[in-house]
């Protein structure tokens, strides 16, 4: 693997100033690593003439117009679930195979207007309902970490193929969308840095929806540095989402000087839970025992609810998703069943060809909990439950013993193979892989995960910070102190076999 792959965009723009490298030809070899790692099916179409147009613009600003943009150069990967402009955006889905939007989302603007350069769209589950990017009509990502041609490992879902992208050294960043998990989840599993920011934080314009009151558009990089880099800019309101919040975006800043012994962290006593396997435990007792031996006081916290939290965003989850998926109906969006026999008919045969199991069984649910008999006993329960849920975070974060973050496990283990993840249903998979992902997204609050080290099958092993809304600074400032001294090895000095691809 080239060592460009390991460089941060600081790095990459001092090579540019020093002419050690040109954005055109760094671009160049990006795109040469997506082919050969054209196995690990982590991009779902790719953006060539895209990626080298803005490569060349890149290039100008640096060398001729002497005055260069915060991302110039830096190539980038976007979930195919964030709308282009005039380049295909399928959510992995039969339904949008053939949809082509005619506007950018709000986060491809600002990274553009940045100077990055957009390499490709990356895999999903299909609509981002997973989490082990399986269940894409491109077929599944595969994990690069111990790589095999069979039984490979699964890349964490559902924003499996920018994690991948990332880690495999076909781009610098890529972003990814969460909604209970699915940028922490496959960052996690893939060895990079995933960040959840405030709900509301990054605009969601030109996101397609699958729980609107929880969705976040992610980061996922090689390190916290870069991971900062991208969120600085796209945060920040955004008048195409009127859930975003109004206040003006304060850059984040990572400090070098930064104090760890002013921090209080807290270790939630519910998130042991069955199923973690003793050496995330281990790993996880690990970097406590570190922030401690740097001075942060460190102490168990309880989040009573957290036992709920799978169930109630099974329940908000379906329930949105029934709605936001009655606009595909094959008279507005997508796909357009050949069937003239009645409108009825029309929608009926669009959804079931347009759609897979898992979305269809998922409309299925979320209309049966929405129907007037049910909406009660389910919806408006669930709603509660998860005011309770959100208000467990505002107990420690607020309450008399309070601290500052919350340290976590963002995975119970580490990549599952594909024959294992494929022993549950997607239902199961994701109760199990987004356990301590989820609740973050039902109270709206940041989450980073962050690469501690591997295990005993040479895999990835993350821990997951979470805060209070808009701490975002304070989460990678600490996550960033974490990286430097537990020091993730960059896959290159795995050497991963990608030889036979
Ligand atoms: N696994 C969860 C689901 O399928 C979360 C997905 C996500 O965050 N997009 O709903």
């Amino acid at each position: 693997m080239n060592k460009l792959t390991s460089y941060t965009i600081k790095e990459i723009h001092k090579a540019y100033r020093d002419k050690i490298l040109t954005p055109t030809s760094f671009v160049d070899s990006c795109l040469q690593k997506v082919r050969q790692t054209s196995e690990l099916n982590a991009f779902v179409a790719l953006t060539d003439d895209v990626a080298e147009t803005q490569g060349i613009e890149s290039e100008k600003r640096f060398y001729i117009d002497k005055k260069h943009r915060p991302l110039d150069g830096i190539t980038v990967g976007l979930k195919d679930n964030f709308c282009t402009n005039n380049i295909a955006t399928t959510c992995a889905s039969n339904m949008l195979k053939n949809f082509i939007p005619t506007y950018d989302a709000t986060v491809y603007s600002k990274l553009k207007d940045a100077g990055a350069c957009l390499v490709g769209k990356t895999n999903l589950d299909e609509f981002a309902m997973g989490s082990g990017t399986v269940d894409s009509i491109f077929g599944p990502t595969r994990n690069p970490w111990g790589y095999k041609v069979e039984n490979w490992r699964i890349a964490g879902g559902s924003s499996g193929g920018s994690a991948v992208a990332v880690s495999s050294g076909a781009c610098v960043a890529a972003l990814g969308s969460d909604s209970g998990g699915s940028t922490r989840n496959p960052a996690a599993l893939c060895g990079v840095v995933g960040v959840k920011p405030t709900y509301g934080l990054v605009s969601r314009y030109g996101l397609i929806p699958l729980v609107n009151s929880m969705d976040v558009p992610g980061i996922l990089t090689r390190t916290v540095d870069d991971a900062v880099s991208i969120l600085n800019c796209i945060s920040g309101p955004d008048i195409m989402d009127s859930t975003t919040i109004k206040k003006e975006f304060k850059e984040v800043v990572l400090r070098d000087d930064f104090d760890l012994s002013k921090v209080k962290i807290g270790i939630p006593k519910e998130y042991y839970c069955d199923g973690m396997s003793p050496e995330v435990i281990d790993m996880w007792k690990f970097v406590s025992d570190i922030l401690e031996n740097e001075k942060a006081a460190v102490k168990t916290v309880s989040l009573p609810y957290t036992s709920v939290s799978i169930a109630v965003y099974s329940i908000l989850n379906q329930c949105e998703v029934a709605s936001n998926m009655a606009r595909y109906d094959g008279l507005e969006y997508g796909l357009r069943a050949d069937e003239d026999y009645s409108t009825e008919e029309l929608y009926a045969s669009t959804r079931s060809q347009g759609f897979n199991n898992v979305v269809r069984s998922r409309i299925f649910a979320g209309n049966y909990f929405l129907l007037t008999r049910n909406y009660e006993k389910y919806f408006i329960k669930a709603l509660k439950l998860r005011r309770l849920i959100s208000n467990d975070f505002k107990n420690v974060f607020n309450g008399d013993n309070k601290v500052d973050v919350l340290l976590t496990p963002t995975t119970l283990t580490d990549a599952p193979t594909i024959e294992e993840f494929s022993s549950k249903n997607n239902r199961d998979q994701c109760a199990f892989q987004d356990y301590c992902t989820q609740p973050a997204n039902m109270a709206g609050i940041p989450a980073v995960s962050i690469p501690i080290r591997l295990s005993k099958n040479k895999l990835p092993l993350s821990l997951q910070l979470m805060g209070p809304n808009l701490s975002e600074e304070l989460l990678l400032n600490v996550a960033r102190r974490i990286e430097s001294i537990v020091k993730f090895p960059c896959i290159d000095s795995v050497n991963i076999n990608t030889s036979n691809v």
